[in-house]
């Protein structure tokens, strides 16, 4: 994933870096003009940010990939890899950190969060809100879900069986929330 940077953000103290393009010098550090990516010059000892063009913020409804990092009995943690990209635009993400609260994850009864999610796990989801400390998902809806399921034993990639997935390398059964899309 590029650094996307937002506007006032902090990029560098004066010391290390001068400010460049699309960058501003206040108080000692420099911060970002615009929303788009940093980049350092190490020749010029300046830093500057190349502004997105056709480009906004992560907003509901979107749909992201991301990859589990902790399951809870509560919410499940997800690293977001990408946007699903829309017509003509671009959707920076300017967080990295998602969560799957328990009741946003199946219209099911969650039992066990595990039996949906495992750590390592690729997942297609919704943006339901993003929020000051993060980005709230759902999964609750049939094309949802893990797209991409590793073995809890071996971390062997999974294939879809019937309803779940099989490891192929051990021959564990996995039960998952999977995403209708992904075919076995
Ligand atoms: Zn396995």
């Amino acid at each position: 994933m590029e650094k996307v940077v937002l506007p006032g953000e902090f990029l560098s103290t004066e010391e290390e870096y001068a400010e460049g393009k699309k960058s501003y010098s206040a108080d000692g550090g420099v911060y970002a003009s615009v929303l788009g990516t940093s980049e350092y010059s190490k020749e010029n000892r300046d830093v500057s940010v190349n502004g997105f063009k056709n480009v906004r913020r992560l907003k509901r409804g979107d749909i992201v990939y991301g990859r589990v990092s902790i399951v809870k009995d509560n919410m499940v943690g997800i690293d977001l890899l990408r946007a699903e990209p829309k017509k003509g635009e671009r959707v920076a993400m300017t967080s990295s950190y998602a969560a799957i609260l328990v009741r946003n994850v199946s219209r099911e009864y969650v039992k066990n969060l595990r039996e949906f999610f495992r750590i390592g796990d690729v997942v297609r989801a919704k943006v339901d809100g993003v929020k000051p400390y993060g980005i709230d998902l759902r999964t609750d809806e049939q094309d949802l879900g893990v797209v991409e399921g590793y073995c809890s034993n071996c971390r062997s990639k999974l294939v879809k069986a019937g309803s779940e997935f099989k490891c192929l390398a051990c021959g564990s059964n996995e039960k998952r929330k999977i995403a209708e899309q992904v075919r076995g």
